[in-house]
């Protein structure tokens, strides 16, 4: 039996999405005096987001990205995570920002942290696009936070479903049937 169209609806434009990057760029700008910024991606999601943040960044910044794997494919994290690509470079010494789609339970950023502070880096903070704060299973704080969201499970602006939707310029509600 053919199965229901899932429905999109959008919560947040690509409009709205662009001008908070700004402001949240302006901010980071503003609070980091040495240069360079070393921005880490987070794989797949985050790429979009950091894409998009260095571009209002007016100052030198690197780039690296980190995969990590949190054993689901469905729409909750399974709870155990592990490191399926590493960093390009050493980060001792440098000032990180962790750049993640969407902050939900807490339990990657916590392994995340953990695995990246033991790497000696100057300093270390997180910017989330998305924060989901009533599902919060670990104590995280974030720095830099785009926009706070309900309890919905959100697709588009790197975010998939099945590897699906990542490209849409929305960020959208993803409705069965
Ligand atoms: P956490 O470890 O904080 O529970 O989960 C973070 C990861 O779960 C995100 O990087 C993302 O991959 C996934 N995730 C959490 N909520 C959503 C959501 O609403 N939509 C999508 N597509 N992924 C989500």
């Amino acid at each position: 039996m053919a199965q229901p169209e899932p429905k999109l609806r959008v919560l947040i434009p690509a409009e709205q999405i662009q001008a908070r990057i700004k402001e949240l760029g302006t901010q980071i700008e503003r609070d980091y005096p040495n240069d360079p910024l070393y921005l880490i991606a987070i794989l797949k999601g985050a790429c979009f987001f950091l894409v998009d943040l260095a571009r209002t960044i007016q100052r030198l910044t690197h780039i690296d990205f980190i995969g990590i794997s949190s054993y689901g494919k469905g729409k909750t994290t399974s709870g155990e995570v592990k490191l399926t690509k590493d960093l390009d470079a050493s980060i001792e010494g440098a000032d990180v920002l962790v750049v993640e789609d969407i902050v939900d339970t807490g339990i990657t950023l916590t392994y995340l942290i953990h695995v990246l502070e033991q790497r000696k880096p100057r300093s270390i903070r997180i910017a989330a696009l998305l924060d989901k704060p009533s599902r919060r299973l670990r104590p995280i704080q974030v720095a830099y936070t785009g926009f706070q969201i309900p309890d919905q499970f959100v697709v588009g602006y790197g975010l998939d479903y099945a590897e699906n939707y990542r490209n849409l310029t929305n960020i959208c509600v993803l409705e069965e049937g």
